[in-house]
């Protein structure tokens, strides 16, 4: 018998996984949501981009149709379309919808060296500091800003030395876990949830800005439409 050579030892390192969240209220989802998810989780190479209907949003007025409903919707624009997926958590809770909350959560579910990014528009950054323990947010995430390029707004005097200090000019850049802020430029369609309940509202078609079947599902619900 010849000598056993060792076993070669094997070590493989997976890569941390990168986890996007898209919070919003979702009344309804539309091709904007949906495009510019897709697009930022292809940019970033995402493994994941969840898609986070609010129950009670704290910043807005109650939405126009039941959360089942939001939900159901959401469910239906993304099914088959990874990354994109939805994170129904926020609407299992009875209380108002606070991201620092939903983050901690599902931090709780993660390995500890996953790393997650808060999408964001330039509007809803600005407004950070109006929001539940806003501070704590870079502790559980990168803050992916999505910036318009004809945004020529500053950002409020409570964030500008948070962006001295944290922000990055390349998002592929982000290190970590969490902790850094980043700008994704991005040319938004020019479709609102508001828009389109207002035609539904007038009895006027919104095919082609919500997929198929959100549209099949909204027509089967008799959602939005003056009656309602
Ligand atoms: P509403 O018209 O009811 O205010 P909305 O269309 O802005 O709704 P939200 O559910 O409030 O939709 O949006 C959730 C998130 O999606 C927000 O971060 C918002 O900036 C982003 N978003 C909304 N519309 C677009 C769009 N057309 N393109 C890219 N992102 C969008």
């Amino acid at each position: 018998m010849g000598d056993l050579e060792p076993p070669a030892t094997v070590t493989t390192t997976t890569p941390p996984r990168r986890i996007g969240i898209l919070g919003g209220t979702f009344d309804p989802v539309h091709i904007g949501h949906l495009r510019g998810a897709l697009e930022v989780a292809d940019a970033l190479a995402l493994d994941e981009l969840r898609l986070t209907p609010s129950a009670r949003p704290p910043h807005r007025d109650t939405p126009q149709v039941s959360a089942q409903d939001r939900l159901a919707m959401v469910e239906c624009a993304v099914a088959g379309v990874a990354p994109l997926v939805v994170d129904a958590r926020e609407l299992q809770r009875d209380k108002p919808s606070y991201t620092i909350d939903t983050l901690e959560l599902m931090r709780a579910e993660l390995a500890v060296d996953a790393q997650v990014f808060l999408l964001l528009g330039w509007d809803a950054f600005c407004g950070l500091p109006t929001w539940h323990r806003w501070e704590e947010l870079l502790q559980h995430c990168h803050i992916l800003v999505l910036q318009r390029p004809d945004a020529d707004s500053e950002p409020p005097d409570a964030l500008r030395n948070l962006l001295a200090a944290r922000s990055v000019s390349d998002p592929l850049a982000l290190k970590g876990p969490s902790g850094q802020i980043a700008f994704v430029w991005q040319t938004p369609l020019a479709v609102s949830a508001t828009q389109i309940r207002q035609l539904l509202a007038s009895g006027k078609s919104v095919r082609f800005l919500v997929p198929d079947a959100v549209l099949a599902y909204i027509d089967a619900h008799g959602l939005y439409r003056a009656s309602n």
